[in-house]
């Protein structure tokens, strides 16, 4: 039996969600989870997310030394190290080409207005990258500022990266972003929108605890 049978499964059908969601064609993404404090699972390069198989996986120490399996780690595996190096708490992380963030990641327009209530409570501001030559160093080096007090970040003239306590939330982070996206596009197709005050959007923030307490299981 293969080592981390479930989470490779679980990688696989997340990478089929990518494809069937638009996020992804090709060879497009990439998707990691970590299944130990310094070791990574994460998608082989150059293979289609809508055919991901689990014996593909790669497994990867935080240094990116392979571990096992019998092809290369994504070629943005630097990418995806550097995030659990520096955050601890963080199990998984995604990246996908999802048409809408890859448009305002090409502007260089961060989705940072105060539109969407849901997305103030949430995510936040979703700030983009400086632009880095793919597969290099300066793709962890354009995400490391905002690694810390952010969960997704646009990458200029490439796509969308998101990270999570899980795999399902870096999944729903990214499709988030997307979805933030579509509905700034909208806005600004319609004429411009109005944004939340600062005081809305402070008291909305502190609600987190509770929506945090409301996503559980009952108490008592
Ligand atoms: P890999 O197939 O090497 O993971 O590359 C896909 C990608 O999105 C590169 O940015
Ligand atoms: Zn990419």
């Amino acid at each position: 039996m293969e080592r981390y049978e479930k989470v490779r499964s679980e990688i696989c059908e997340v990478c089929r969600l990518l494809y069937d969601r638009g996020y992804v064609v090709s060879n497009d993404g990439n998707v990691s989870v970590r299944v130990a404090p310094d070791q990574v699972l994460i998608t082989p390069s150059g293979v289609g997310k809508g055919r991901m198989e689990p014996d593909m996986l790669v497994l990867c120490d935080l240094e990116g030394n392979i571990l096992d399996g019998d092809r290369y780690p994504s070629s943005e595996s630097k990418m995806h190290l550097m995030v659990y190096r520096e955050r601890s708490d963080v199990m998984s992380v995604v990246h996908a080409h999802p048409p809408l963030s890859t448009a305002f990641a090409i502007c260089r327009r961060p989705l940072k207005e105060r539109y969407l209530a849901e997305m103030v409570v949430g995510l936040g501001e979703i700030p983009v990258t400086e632009f880095a030559m793919l597969s290099t160093e300066e793709v962890p080096n354009s995400v490391k500022p905002f690694v810390h007090d952010h969960n997704a970040v646009l990458l200029a003239n490439h796509g969308a990266l998101a990270w999570g306590p899980t795999l399902l939330s870096a999944f729903d982070r990214l499709e988030t972003v997307e979805q933030t996206a579509k509905v700034f596009y909208y806005v600004e197709r319609i004429g411009g929108g109005v944004e939340i005050t600062q005081e809305q959007a402070d008291t909305l923030r502190a609600k987190a605890g509770m929506y945090a307490k409301l996503a559980g299981k009952r108490e008592g």
